[in-house]
């Protein structure tokens, strides 16, 4: 009997104490302030903020603007919320030719440098066929460029054939051949697509390591319907020049600062909430001719979960302390996550968990995504908060082959140990819905269902509270292949 009351005692408390934390997160939620933060953070002044881009760092002024507003500390070390993020640009070529006899390629129209930088030379051509290691052996291509088609004759992957092409490049080279040029054909992935992905300049951290740098010149020239082929076979030399390629090294921000929980003791420990504020910036015009790639789901949206969950617990801390870090670089391959991670001002140990949310589009208002959703012990609080609006909560079962975990920000936590699923809008397939705006420029604000907005960041706020409070320590359930890493990070 005693035990019984005590169970309810005990649910009437856990109970009321969630009930505090969602009226808690009523308090502060707005429709207008979150419909304000995603106007500006959408807006076409912001150029779509690339990274790196003056407009980025606006995005960022703004977001510290916020942070400083609502009352969220910055860290001694970041005084002005920014954690300065050292990355590099690599440049390709801004002009390249090749010049037959007979024909004339243009760089970027006609053909892409793989890798390699600038060249001026003018010299013999060695014709083979797929430039495999038997023909390199017999061919005497010593201080020559080898010509040759891309794949094997056989596999008719391009993705394959941009595996073999770093093999026939060191081959080609140990061979003593000056530069690989493959002549490109597949109907799979058409021309212009591989221009549009392959010729944009490189992004990486400036992490003081200095990368071996593949300097060996390695070409991909379009052969459609074989066109080119002729051109070659019938030459047998061939004038190279391409100027403009090298480094530019600069410096991005994280955007960085902190709540301190009321927990005497747990507030040693720190939940994050984190979004990448970057996105791709200004590219190919669609068919309205718009090129700005204004990012609204991919990730203003994230963005501002960040912004809400700062003002509401700047305003009513939870017992952990929480963390909030908006990063730059993520469509370049996570950098900025990557920097934080390895460049934190808190120990890793005393980040417990990362809340992240990242947005590539939606296609269901009646749910939100956790990717990751059944991988941590959180997983209960998180589905409580999100039914509690009305939501069902989902994960992506559905398109698991996508590899979502490991494409945001979210993974570069986990791989250090901390528990990290990403809280996204409802997508329950990847489907026409979701890619008609997944990195278009059709990712505008005024596409947007404000209503089912207002009810994603209450549950959103409400869950990362939930777990501020969380009587347990969050983990990783056994058996997640981050759980042996985590075991190791806590001790
Ligand atoms: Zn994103």
């Amino acid at each position: 009997m005693r035990k019984v009351l005590y169970l309810i005692v005990l649910l009437s408390c856990t109970m009321a104490f969630g009930q505090k934390d969602k009226k808690i997160t009523e308090k502060t939620v707005s429709k207008a302030s979150i419909q304000a933060h995603l106007k500006f953070m959408s807006s076409d002044a912001l150029k779509g903020r690339d990274t790196p881009s003056p407009e980025l760092d606006i995005a960022a002024e703004y977001l510290r603007t916020q942070l400083e507003l609502y009352g969220v500390k910055p860290f001694a070390e970041f005084p002005d919320y920014f954690q300065p993020v050292s990355m590099k640009k690599i440049k390709k070529p801004q002009t390249g030719t090749i010049t037959l006899d007979s024909a004339t390629f243009t760089i970027g129209v006609d053909y892409l440098l793989i890798s390699g930088g600038n060249l001026e030379w003018n010299g013999e051509i060695a014709f083979l066929d797929y430039a495999t290691t038997e023909e390199l052996e017999k061919a005497d291509v010593k201080g020559k460029i080898v010509v040759a088609n891309t794949g094997d004759g056989e596999e008719q992957s391009p993705r394959a054939w941009f595996a073999m092409s770093r093999e026939k490049r060191a081959n080609a080279k140990e061979a003593g051949a000056l530069g690989l040029i493959e002549l490109y054909n597949s109907p799979q992935i058409p021309w212009q697509l591989l221009v549009n992905y392959l010729s944009r300049d490189q992004v990486i951290l400036d992490d003081g390591i200095e990368d071996e740098r593949d300097e060996f010149a390695g070409i991909w020239l379009n052969n459609a319907n074989r066109e080119a082929s002729p051109s070659f076979a019938n030459t047998s030399k061939l004038d190279i020049k391409m100027a403009g390629a090298g480094v530019e090294r600069f410096v991005s921000q994280n955007v960085v600062g902190y709540v301190e929980g009321t927990d005497p003791v747990l507030k040693k420990d720190y939940v994050t909430f984190s979004a990448h504020y970057d996105h791709v910036g200004v590219g190919r015009a669609d068919s309205t001719g718009d090129d700005i790639y204004n990012g609204t789901r991919d990730n203003a949206v994230g963005t501002v979960t960040v912004l809400e969950a700062a003002k509401n617990l700047a305003m009513y801390p939870t017992k952990r302390s929480s963390l909030f870090v908006m990063f730059c670089g993520e469509e370049k391959g996570l950098l900025g996550s990557q920097w934080f991670v390895d460049h934190s001002p808190l120990p890793l140990s005393d980040i417990v968990f990362c809340f992240n949310s990242d947005n590539g589009g939606y296609n269901n208002t009646s749910m939100a995504t956790v990717i990751g959703l059944d991988r941590t012990t959180a997983q209960g609080l998180l589905v409580t908060a999100i039914e509690s609006y009305g939501l069902t909560a989902g994960d992506d079962a559905n398109y698991k082959e996508q590899g979502l975990f490991d494409r945001s920000d979210n993974v570069s936590f986990a791989k250090k140990g901390i528990p990290a699923p990403s809280f996204g809008m409802g997508v329950d397939a990847f489907d026409e819905q979701v890619l008609r705006t997944y990195h278009q420029p059709s990712d505008e604000f005024d596409t947007i269902d404000m209503d089912y907005l207002y009810t994603f960041y209450r549950a959103y706020v409400f869950a990362g509270r939930s777990i501020g409070n969380m009587k347990e320590t969050p983990f990783w359930v056994e058996g997640d292949k981050y759980y042996e890493v985590g075991k190791e990070l806590y001790k």
